[in-house]
């Protein structure tokens, strides 16, 4: 019954996928920190337990939380975020086909499409995804088997319409892949718009506490391979091609990463709503300060993408970034914040403070990807706003004097 989809986002979030322990009646479903299960007779296995890589009950508890949260037919736990990533990209793409990917994508995403599978025979263009008719252009008829959409996107918060861009990406038989870490499933679910495959970090918001590093993958009910594709086990179906690698090259979630993710799940809810209203004062603080050329934030509404985020999600998320105009600066305030943190990664309790062109997008320096030196990242955490804009007062003091 937990996964009814009449139900609302956090009652999925708290039972789907959680019923109480049948042997015992522990309401939360155990860390089975186990590698193989007993079998009655050769091939007796109860309930389907075999090996922990193919499949775990923890695991599978929070693969079913992950698609129903998400509006999904099956969900697929891994790793991190980019063996989630390669997983899917490996069960839709070939050699010899060509992949389009938003032009501000995850940087690590971009390093995997193009020093990764780029020597294995994928050619990807990167583009910008803000307009969704700019994808006709990139599209190579026959080839184009996946389009690749972050939004909002990491670092700028550029928003794409998933419905636009799904319809077209339908019509050129490719599969519609989103990353919505930046959103969470609290916020958005591209599968209702279209999408075929939702990707997740459950590092960041859906793990929300800074203490694991996993992976998630979603798929939509009956979402098929690109046109003329069949899977490893001979069916064309998204789902069967995902499972398959999941099991094949093995970079599953362990049990434990598996179980944090899950307590984090319960507390998405209430913990995006804090994040949203704390970073709207932000932002709008930001945007009043002398010293910050522009913010990015999909809530103020100077954004370009704010009718769009508005009609495609239910708040507005917990990133900033902004601009100072100058290198210089950008560096000295990410070092001179006390209760922001200088570090990578988003989407837990405590906010954090980077400057992208140095850390988190390193990687796609000299890239259609780069990013401006002068800009600042925000992840706005649960602390009490007053502090965390005093804190920013106190830091853009501090860098511009
Ligand atoms: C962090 C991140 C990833 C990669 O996830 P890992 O868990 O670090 O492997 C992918 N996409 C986005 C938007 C991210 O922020």
């Amino acid at each position: 019954m937990t996964d009814d989809e009449t139900l609302g986002f956090a009652t999925r979030a708290i039972h789907a996928g959680q019923e109480p322990d049948p042997g015992t009646g522990a309401v939360v479903p155990p860390i089975y920190q186990v590698s193989t299960y007993q079998q009655d007779g050769v091939g007796g296995l109860r309930g389907g337990w075999e090996y922990s890589r193919s499949g775990n009950p923890t695991r599978a508890a929070l693969e079913a939380a992950l698609a129903a949260v998400e509006g999904g037919a099956a969900g697929f736990a891994f790793a991190s975020g980019l063996a989630a990533e390669d997983a899917v990209l490996r069960a839709a793409l070939r050699p010899g086909d060509h992949m389009v990917i938003g032009n501000d994508v995850y940087g690590g995403t971009y390093r995997l499409v193009a020093r990764v599978l780029g020597p294995w025979g994928v050619e990807h263009t990167p583009v910008d995804l803000t307009a969704a008719d700019r994808l006709l252009d990139a599209i190579r008829p026959g080839r184009t088997k996946v389009v690749w959409v972050e939004t909002p996107s990491n670092p700028l918060l550029s928003i794409a319409d998933i419905t636009a861009i799904a319809g077209h990406a339908r019509a050129a038989g490719a599969l519609l892949v989103v990353d919505n870490t930046f959103a969470s499933p609290a916020l958005q679910n591209p599968l209702a718009l279209g999408a075929d495959v939702v990707v997740h970090s459950t590092t960041k918001y859906v793990g929300g506490h800074s203490d694991l590093v996993g992976g998630a993958a979603v798929v939509a009910d009956g979402a098929q391979l690109p046109a003329g594709l069949e899977g490893p086990t001979g069916t064309t179906s998204v789902r069967d091609a995902i499972r398959f690698l999941q099991n094949a090259s093995g970079a599953i979630a362990g049990p434990f990463d598996a179980w944090l993710a899950l307590r984090g799940l319960k507390t998405l809810d209430v913990r995006m709503q804090r994040h949203c209203a704390n970073a709207q004062r932000v932002a709008e603080f930001l945007a009043a300060h002398p010293a910050v050329t522009h913010v990015s934030y999909p809530g103020l509404a100077t954004h370009p993408g704010h009718e769009l985020a508005a009609r495609q999600m239910r708040g507005f998320g917990g990133m900033i970034s902004f601009r100072t105009g100058d290198a210089q600066v950008a560096g000295a305030v990410c070092g001179a914040t006390r209760i922001f943190t200088l570090a990578e990664s988003l989407g837990g309790v405590e906010s954090l403070v980077e400057h992208p062109a140095r850390m988190t997008h390193g990687s796609v320096a000299g890239t259609a990807l780069e990013v401006p030196d002068d800009l600042v990242r925000l992840s706005v955490g649960l602390e009490d706003v007053d502090d965390l804009v005093a804190d920013l007062d106190q830091a853009l003091a501090v860098a511009t004097r």
